[in-house]
């Protein structure tokens, strides 16, 4: 079994499809450990995306991610890295497969819907940046 992070992003939020997104998740095997809603400060966006503070786009990116509420979840299941990688879709909606969420739900690269760790030690280290262990079950 492993645990992945995902985020929901303002603009899915927005458009009010956290339910919606999360039935992907338990629809395929995926099962929800922890979820909570939360207003990310220009702080936490900074370090949780730290690894792209040199990129051109690091600005924006922190702008966007504090726009507006972001839905937390840590999901768990077999493969979830991978499996909630798949049913994201590639970070540009553009390119992204039909039937991912990205496809589905986002309109451009920087309001893509969702985020999703990309490996199992960025997994561990995303989920303890929100959770206390006590509220992952
Ligand atoms: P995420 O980390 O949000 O799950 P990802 O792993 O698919 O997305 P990354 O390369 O980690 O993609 O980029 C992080 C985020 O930065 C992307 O989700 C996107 O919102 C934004 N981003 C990436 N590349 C660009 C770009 N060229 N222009 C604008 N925004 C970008
Ligand atoms: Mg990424």
């Amino acid at each position: 079994m492993e645990q992945t992070l995902s985020i929901i992003k303002p603009d899915a939020v927005a458009k009010n499809v956290i339910g919606k997104i999360v039935d992907r998740f338990e629809s395929n095997g995926l099962r929800i450990a922890s979820m909570k809603k939360i207003q990310m400060s220009a702080a936490d966006a900074g370090k949780f995306y730290e690894v792209h503070a040199q990129r051109p786009f690091f600005g924006e990116l922190v702008e966007f991610m504090t726009s507006g509420p972001v839905v937390i979840i840590v999901l768990e299941g077999e493969d979830a890295v991978a499996k909630n990688r798949k049913l994201m879709g590639a970070t540009n909606p553009k390119e992204a497969d039909a039937g991912t969420i990205r496809a589905d739900f986002a309109q451009s690269i920087d309001a893509n819907a969702v985020h999703g760790s990309d490996s199992l030690e960025n997994a561990k280290n995303e989920i303890n940046f929100f959770f206390a262990r006590r509220e992952v079950l």
